[in-house]
């Protein structure tokens, strides 16, 4: 997997007996329960699979309100959750999104560019 400068990666876990890539560090394989996991930079990038508006946000992102909240099924293979950027395109189900910054608490997606 190459390194893009415009879409940062994910730190995730990947399963040294299956291959099964997930989100969080745990003790076993959620596929095959190996505890082999060995941590991995996944591309931050893959397909909306569900999003919602956030009009009424908590405290500390209430000056981002309104946003949309995205669920992204990642082409890696595991479903995070970010939060679409202001200057994106309108998230709809199946578009193409990429992040822009990523830190332990904050994922920020962007629609891909459209052809
Ligand atoms: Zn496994």
């Amino acid at each position: 997997m190459g390194t893009d400068v415009r879409s940062p990666s994910l730190q995730m876990v990947r399963c040294a007996q299956c291959g099964r890539v997930d989100t969080a560090m745990r003790p076993v394989c959620a596929g095959c329960l190996s505890s082999d996991l060995q941590p991995v930079s996944v591309p931050a990038r893959g397909v909306v699979a569900s999003y919602t508006t956030i009009r009424r946000a908590p405290t500390q992102f209430r000056d981002r309100q309104p946003y949309d909240i995205v669920v992204v099924d990642l082409d890696a293979g595991p479903r995070v959750t970010g939060r679409l950027s202001a200057d994106s395109a309108p998230a709809s189900i199946g578009a193409r999104v990429h992040a822009v910054h990523v830190d332990h608490a904050d994922t920020v997606f962007t629609l891909d560019e459209q052809p």
